[in-house]
């Protein structure tokens, strides 16, 4: 990698951001274009082992919504989240479910959890 040009997605502001290899830094990268340093842990992250947290919907068999929203509660590797998603495709849920219940435990052996986002009951 010589250089990148990324947005962070840490907050709202989007920032656009470049990244490179700088030996002379203590983090082995220099980054520009950040607003704060979060930025740079982003970027940093992003290029050496970039993770998301998975948004989606499960089946819900007995709800007025044919879908129940959920999350995972940490980040995935990036890599895992088409698998992850095939997983998380497979599941069916039945009332009641309160938010925060586990809806699929430690996927994939990530030592995520999939969780409600909303109750159902
Ligand atoms: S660099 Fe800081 S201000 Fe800019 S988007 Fe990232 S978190 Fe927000």
């Amino acid at each position: 990698m010589n250089k990148q040009d990324l947005v962070c997605i840490v907050c709202p502001m989007g920032c656009r951001m470049t990244i490179e290899k700088d030996e002379s830094s203590q983090l082995g990268y220099k980054v520009t274009g950040n607003t704060c340093k979060r930025g740079v842990t982003y970027a940093v992250k992003e290029v050496t082992n970039p993770t998301r947290v998975i948004c989606t919907t499960v089946i819900i068999e007995d709800f007025y919504l044919k879908r129940l929203p959920v999350r995972t509660d940490g980040e995935v590797p990036k890599n895992m989240i088409f698998d992850c998603m095939m997983e998380i495709n497979k599941t069916k849920v039945k009332t009641p479910i309160n938010v925060g219940d586990i809806i699929v435990e430690d996927l994939l052996g990530t030592g995520v959890n999939v969780i409600a986002s909303r109750s159902a009951k």
